[in-house]
């Protein structure tokens, strides 16, 4: 039985809580990122790049369905990009023999 304050009483299966929960992306912003009035990251959802160039952002941080299974998606999407930035910065650097 689940007893609210006005007095009225509910009698309840199940009782989940919501509690609320805010972006924190202050470091982003302080490092010059673009970010959206709501406080969420903006990025390439190609490469889950910011603004910043080098930069990538992923999870609860960047708009969309807050869920760890979506979570780890853009971290596969960011991973694979930075691989081949990295490769492709390897390649322009790499000396002859
Ligand atoms: C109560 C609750 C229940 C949930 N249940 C589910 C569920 O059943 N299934 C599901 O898929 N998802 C669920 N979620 C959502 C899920 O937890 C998030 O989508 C997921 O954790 C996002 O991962 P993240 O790495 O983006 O952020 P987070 O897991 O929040 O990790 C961010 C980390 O960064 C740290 N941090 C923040 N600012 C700084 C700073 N300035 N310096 C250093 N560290 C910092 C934080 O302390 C935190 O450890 C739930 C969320 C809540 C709140």
């Amino acid at each position: 039985m689940l007893s609210l304050a006005d007095g009225r009483e509910q009698q309840l299966d199940t009782l989940y809580s919501a509690p609320s929960s805010v972006v924190r992306s202050e470091l982003a912003r302080e490092l010059g990122v673009h970010v959206l009035r709501n406080g969420d990251v903006q990025v390439d959802r190609r490469t889950m790049g910011t603004s910043l160039s080098g930069l990538y952002a992923i999870g609860d941080v960047v708009n969309g369905l807050s869920q760890i299974s979506v979570a780890a998606g853009h971290a596969a999407v960011a991973a694979t990009a930075i691989h081949h930035r990295l490769r492709k910065a390897a390649l322009h650097t790499r000396q002859p023999p």
